[in-house]
């Protein structure tokens, strides 16, 4: 009888997801690679990466792989007498029999993954929904069927491309298993989604938004403090809330503006061309926006560049993936904003130019 050849590991893993998916604890499987849109002139993230679709049988491939790993480590751990569980020492194990594995960034992924339970897992790169419907739907079966203890699956999609699809194949794709999308709104005023090019406008984020909440998912929206600068601020705060208003979406997740480097934005602040806000106009801008919140969303401020301090010193907002439910609790953000404008903030280093 002829040895059987080894596994090889060539499963493929992404950079970037959300905080919120539970920190090291979710599944990631890159179904795209990069982002297709790629000019938002805030964001670093792909910026030197060009997009690539994924095959189906690549990305099933990529799960057969993760499961064959997850196989083995519980069939080594009842060996050891560990009785299934995952453990340091099956690891080790598995290791010493599969040493490329060592230098596979994705094993100490799965293994977090498997002890904590198993339970979450976020599609990757930016934009997952741009797959092809049937492609996407077939790959979230199969994820769904080879990994049964998965009770969320997630991933980042943009407005517009949700605005594309027709509200049957939303639906199909939710019943395949998606459960929550992430969106990055970043701003409602139309002025300013052309000036960053987001290549939406406010009518397309709704329109996106809505129908990603009728066809069932769980909707994220991402928003930027401070994205106006101090030419923009008021306008940026007060539509940012009024799109939001109209969405009405399940969470929403602060996400403050800060220069990278290399990015349009960033020249535009050595040009002078845009100018920062300070701490407490930052904090004035989020009032505003608060204030014009008239919606049943949790509240986020899930980041660490939400810094503002409150008066003894520790962070004025809870980081809490759950956030703030409002309406009942909007009177007690705006009253840990109003601390913390008394609270002299000041910019942390790594937020400024
Ligand atoms: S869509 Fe998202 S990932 Fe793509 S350029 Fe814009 S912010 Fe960056």
């Amino acid at each position: 009888m002829s040895a059987q050849p080894a596994q090889k590991y060539d499963f493929e893993v992404g950079v970037y997801r959300p905080p919120s998916e539970g920190g090291s604890a979710s599944l990631l499987v890159r179904v795209t690679r990069n982002c297709p849109w790629n000019r938002c002139e805030f964001c670093s993230m792909y910026k030197s990466e060009k997009f690539e679709l994924r095959s189906t049988a690549e990305v099933k491939g990529d799960i057969d792989q993760i499961a064959d790993i997850c196989n083995k480590l519980k069939d080594i751990s009842w060996k050891l007498g560990y009785g299934g569980n995952i453990t340091r020492e099956a690891a080790i194990e598995l290791l010493n029999s599969a040493p490329e594995l060592n230098y596979h960034g994705g094993f100490v992924m799965i293994f977090n993954w498997l002890q904590s339970g198993a339970k979450t897992a976020f599609l990757q790169d930016a934009n997952s929904l741009i797959m092809k419907t049937d492609q996407l739907v077939d790959i979230l079966q199969h994820l769904r069927k080879t990994f049964p203890t998965l009770n969320r699956v997630t991933s980042y999609a943009r407005s517009k491309t949700v605005a594309q699809k027709s509200l049957d194949e939303l639906k199909a794709i939710r019943t395949a298993g998606l459960d929550r999308v992430h969106i990055g709104l970043e701003t409602g005023d139309d002025e300013l989604l052309k000036k960053i090019k987001k290549g939406v406008d406010s009518q397309g984020h709704i329109k996106g938004g809505k129908k990603a909440m009728t066809a069932g998912f769980q909707l994220s929206e991402y928003w930027m403090p401070g994205l106006g600068g101090k030419a923009m601020w008021q306008n940026h705060a007060i539509n940012t809330a009024r799109v939001l208003n109209e969405i009405d979406p399940h969470y929403i997740r602060s996400r403050p503006f800060y220069p990278i480097a290399g990015t349009p934005m960033h020249e535009r602040m050595i040009t002078g061309d845009f100018q920062q806000l300070s701490a407490d106009e930052q904090l004035a801008e989020l009032k505003l926006m608060m204030e014009h919140l008239n919606f049943n969303a949790k509240v986020c401020f899930d980041h660490a560049a939400n810094y503002w301090r409150g008066r003894r010193g520790g962070l004025l907002f809870s980081q809490s993936y759950e956030g703030y439910k409002f309406p009942e609790e909007k009177d007690r953000v705006l009253a840990l904003i109003d601390e913390g404008l008394k609270a002299k903030n000041k910019r942390p280093e790594f937020l400024r130019l």
